[in-house]
């Protein structure tokens, strides 16, 4: 199978996924990722049916299989606080609903951070938020990212990834979405990625892993900082992230990079084309700088 690769796009209520389509065509990528709105705010549009045929169109034009498209939730949605609990498991059924109608499978979810109520009490409330979340007719699949323990943030090791996935009632409705920055600021060491896979085999199982995302960091291993730097660039290195992104187990899973843009332009493109070519790009910041500008 060929390689599955796209980043992070826009969404706007205007032009909706075809906006996003487009964007994604113009870094050369086969998949996407969106938030349906801006990701620190729950402010939603509806979803245009006419947009939503012509988008269907586009993909299918250009070989792009929404099977393999993801929606991120917004990030200031936190299950695992006490604060706005209702509110969060209403939004989150809402952004469900929406994802079900785009006809998009995977919604990426931070798990969220207990904020002084402590790991166990903040596991309980994310599990129970997803039990009052997910039904057996919910038509999509919540991939829990995978943290980088920032603050209080949970869902820093597989452990706990593995124990919300275990108190979930439809465990189908559940998976794993693994961002590279993530694991390495939280301490597994990406030289030795084979190990870490097989951590996660045992922990969660290599069945759950239905997103990667795909990113360097700008800290060092163990950090719990999650500062995102372009391919290449960060502590992980260009050589790791290669092995990651073609690793045979991982085949078939879409790879969205949500690496820092340069001076407000996309790195994407020129990102994308150094992993297909799989060659470093020493000069990536110029050319990022100067498309367009010729
Ligand atoms: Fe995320
Ligand atoms: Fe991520
Ligand atoms: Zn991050």
């Amino acid at each position: 199978m060929d390689l599955i690769i796209g980043s992070h796009v826009s969404f706007n209520k205007d032009t909706q996924m075809i906006g996003s389509i487009a964007e994604a065509l113009s870094y050369k990528a086969n998949t996407f990722m969106f938030y349906t709105g801006a990701p620190q705010n729950t402010t939603r549009c509806s979803i245009d049916k006419n947009l939503l045929d012509k988008a269907k169109e586009l993909l299918k034009e250009n070989n792009i299989d929404i099977n393999n498209v993801v929606v991120h939730a917004p990030y200031i949605i936190n299950l695992a606080n006490n604060n706005n609990f209702d509110f969060n498991v209403n939004f989150l059924t809402q952004e469900i609903k929406r994802v079900e109608l785009l006809g998009v499978k995977y919604l990426v979810l931070h798990p969220g951070s207990h904020v002084g109520l402590g790991v166990e009490n903040g596991i309980n409330n994310i599990i129970n938020a997803l039990n009052q979340v997910l039904d057996e007719d919910t038509n999509i699949v919540v991939c829990l990212e995978t943290m980088a323990g920032k603050g209080t943030e949970l869902g820093r090791t597989f452990e706990e990834i593995k124990q919300i996935i275990g108190g979930v009632k439809y465990q189908d409705k559940v998976a794993v979405c693994m961002d590279t920055c993530h694991i390495h600021d939280a301490g597994y060491d990406l030289n030795n990625f084979d190990n870490v896979l097989e951590q996660f085999n045992k922990i969660i199982g290599l069945d759950k892993l239905k997103v990667l995302h795909i990113n360097d960091s700008k800290n060092i291993i163990n950090s719990h900082k999650d500062r995102h730097e372009n391919i290449g660039y960060g502590n992980i290195g260009f050589d790791n992230l290669i092995n990651i992104i073609y690793h045979e187990k991982l085949k078939g899973i879409p790879k969205i990079l949500e690496t820092p843009y340069i001076e407000k332009k996309a790195p994407y493109l020129y990102e994308i084309e150094m992993i297909r070519n799989k060659k470093f790009n020493d000069n990536l910041i110029n050319d990022v700088i100067n498309y367009n500008n010729d």
